[in-house]
């Protein structure tokens, strides 16, 4: 038994195979206490076997060997790394990986930050980006967004999954203010009408500003119980956006 939260699939007339864009949820996993669900994340904390149970739940699922879904080291940094294959050895210390390599799912760990997913289905390219704070201010979705034109993607799409959302993400103003400053769609204000920052909305204007064209997938991290959230828990979880490209099938 799995769950997907949101699941989208497309069809590239004449191009290679399918590609699938896919948020989990925490509603299936063996997780429990603070971690109860499917949670995908490693070092925060969960039993180290429940996680890979979980990890290997998401490969049956995509109906992949185990080693061909492959998760980062995540570290709130701006590095870009092309992936072919599974991972030799601990995986890199990166937010963002491209790939054009079919049946190889690409994944993005998050509780709260925002989890991009870019495809160009014609071209047979796709990107997994995990932008927080710190990412959004570095501009990462631009460094993927390169990295794919420059493994032949043209047309690419972003799917943005569920992160926290402006009125959930109060900051002090002057952090506030630096983001806007930087991408002023990020300006917000809390549900407390204080100072706040809205990181999907600032990445959103980053991808436009790079000509992708952006599909936004509902849901704030904080105010839905079925989704991981570091505001609103602390120790918790990670859900996973997951993109991946199937072979071309006779
Ligand atoms: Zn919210």
């Amino acid at each position: 038994m799995f769950y997907w939260r949101s699941s989208t699939h497309t069809d590239a007339p004449g191009g290679p195979g399918a590609v699938e864009l896919r948020f989990t949820g925490r509603s299936a996993g063996r997780g429990t206490g603070p971690y109860a669900g499917l949670n995908l994340g490693g070092h925060v904390g969960d039993d180290a076997g429940d996680v890979e149970d979980n990890r290997r739940a998401l490969a049956v699922e995509l109906g992949l060997p185990r080693d061909r879904v492959v998760f980062m080291n995540q570290v709130h940094g701006t590095d870009v790394v092309e992936v072919d294959g599974p991972w030799v050895g601990e995986p890199p210390a990166v937010d963002a990986v491209v790939t054009r390599a079919p049946d190889l799912a690409v994944a993005v760990l998050v509780a709260d930050c925002v989890p991009v997913l870019l495809h160009d289905a014609t071209a047979g390219v796709l990107g997994a980006v995990h932008s927080g704070r710190p990412g959004m201010l570095a501009g990462i979705v631009g460094h993927a967004v390169t990295a794919m034109r420059d493994l032949g993607a043209h047309s690419i799409t972003a799917t943005v999954g569920p992160s926290v959302c402006g009125r959930c993400y109060e900051v002090p103003e002057e952090m506030a203010r630096a983001a806007a400053a930087t991408t002023p769609a990020a300006a917000a204000r809390s549900w407390a009408g204080t100072p706040a920052i809205d990181v999907a909305a600032g990445v959103v204007e980053q991808l436009a500003e790079a000509g992708v064209g952006v599909r936004w997938v509902a849901g704030c991290t904080r105010e839905e119980p079925d989704l991981y959230s570091y505001r609103r828990d602390g120790r918790t979880g990670r859900f996973a956006g997951v993109a991946l490209r199937r072979s071309v099938t006779a």
